[in-house]
């Protein structure tokens, strides 16, 4: 064979390997990573101390810290912010949101995972659950430790995420965490543990269900209505009206409660003892808030159980709304996105017995 012939016969080969690979390439979903901040981006000047800066990795870091990630997915990242979760503020919620519900109806994008720190991750991933206008997989993930800790959780909770973003099996679930193994539903998971890695829990509702090394299981469907039949349109909102959560104890001071309204508040969640109940006093001050217009709704301190209308507290004849499965910190991103337009009690309880 002559030289000229070798050259092109190799030519022809490398032509048919790079269309092979760009075949390939095509194939695999496209998830889009939107970081956010959080332990998962926290590095520390050792591998065990506790304290650390969260939110000091960025995106393009995390992906090369997570060997095979590629396989699973073309990935491409965008950093939305980078805070601690104890930072999360609803401007960059909407932020989020609205971004997810560009990049989602996109043909091109099949799933979103947005990393975020676990403090707040509950309350991000049900506002998702209500403004994200996609049936397509959106995963919250996060980790306990920070990437430069000794068996740090991060790279593979964020190897996981990425697989459940891009496994079709995950559509129509709405908005979901991916942690530790376990994939979890936005309505009913909630943060247990201060420090260990096995953190979130869904007390009432289980597991969605669970994921190993990226091989996904599913248990369950979330049965609170969701995304693409969530009635809430975040689209024009640049701004929620106020809604303070206060925590019910023995001897509660009801001026907590004149307080919030004093300040201005149009909506008040009380984290109350037992099923969603407090004091004389402050049932009391509840009640003149309420004859206001304030909105207040019973949810309660305990973290399994749900909260009963008209069950301790006559809710008719003081004006309550009770929360039913919703903890305070869901109960009230629920009760600021039903503070958007006007609407009744009844109609708010209606939503607390939906979402
Ligand atoms: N404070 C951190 C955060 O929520 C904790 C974590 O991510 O685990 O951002």
């Amino acid at each position: 064979m002559t030289n000229r012939k070798i050259v092109s016969k190799l030519l022809a080969i490398a032509m048919l390997l790079s269309a092979l690979a760009s075949a390939a390439q095509q194939k695999k979903p496209n998830i889009v990573i939107l970081a956010t901040g959080g332990t998962i981006a926290g590095a520390a000047a050792t591998g065990t101390q506790a304290g650390y800066t969260s939110g000091a990795v960025t995106i393009d870091a995390m992906i090369a810290a997570v060997p095979g990630i590629k396989d699973l997915a073309n990935i491409q990242g965008e950093q939305i912010s980078n805070v601690g979760s104890q930072d999360m503020s609803f401007n960059i919620m909407l932020t989020l949101a609205k971004r997810i519900n560009g990049l989602l109806a996109k043909p091109n994008v099949d799933g979103i995972v947005v990393t975020h720190g676990t403090d707040t991750m509950e309350e991000t991933a049900f506002f998702l659950n209500l403004a994200v206008k996609s049936d397509k997989p959106v995963v919250l993930v996060g980790s306990m430790r920070p990437s430069t800790a000794v068996s740090a959780d991060g790279p593979l909770n964020l190897y996981e995420a990425i697989a459940v973003a891009a496994d079709p099996n995950a559509t129509g679930r709405g908005v979901l965490v991916v942690m530790n193994d376990w994939i979890e539903g936005a309505h009913s998971l909630t943060k247990t543990s201060t420090t260990a890695v096995q953190t979130f829990m869904s007390p009432l509702r289980g597991l969605v269900g669970v994921s190993a090394y990226g091989k996904n299981d599913y248990y369950n469907n979330p049965e609170w209505k969701h995304t693409t039949a969530s009635e809430f349109d975040v689209t024009n909102v640049a701004k929620f009206p106020r809604v303070d959560i206060i925590f019910a104890c023995a001897d509660m001071s009801p001026d907590l409660i004149d307080a919030a309204v004093a300040n201005g508040a149009a909506g008040i969640v009380i984290a109350g003892v037992g099923n969603g109940n407090m004091n004389k006093a402050s049932l009391e001050a509840a009640e003149r808030a309420a004859k206001k217009g304030v909105v207040i709704v019973r949810s309660s301190r305990v973290p399994t159980g749900s909260v009963g209308r008209n069950v301790e507290v006559n809710d008719d004849e003081m004006g309550f709304v009770a929360s039913d499965e919703l903890n305070p910190q869901k109960a009230r991103i629920l009760l600021m996105l039903a503070l958007l337009k006007p609407r009744t009690t009844t109609q708010i309880q209606e939503l607390f017995l939906t979402y």
